[in-house]
């Protein structure tokens, strides 16, 4: 699988196996992609939502696709002169 490059900044990403982050009262194990350069990151999955603990390749598969997605899915503003 291939992961595109940082939308941002143009660096190379990897897939964040096992964070914990706190959502909706919980802590959860996620994973998500994020840009070794700037930090730039997909959002984020939770591995209960596959029902395993630790790895999940669909939830990676997920997150990659997420990611990949990103670029063309930035939206747009009316730019503004001040
Ligand atoms: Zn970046």
């Amino acid at each position: 699988m291939k992961v595109k490059a940082c939308p941002f900044c143009g660096g190379k990403p990897f897939v964040e196996l096992g964070s914990r982050a706190f959502i909706e009262g919980r802590t959860e194990k996620v994973c998500f992609v994020r840009c070794k350069w700037c930090n730039a990151r997909s959002n984020r999955v939770r591995l209960s939502d596959y029902g395993v603990t630790s790895q999940s390749k669909d939830a990676f598969n997920d997150v990659i696709e997420m990611w990949n997605k990103r670029a063309e899915n930035i939206k747009e503003y009316e730019i503004e002169y001040k």
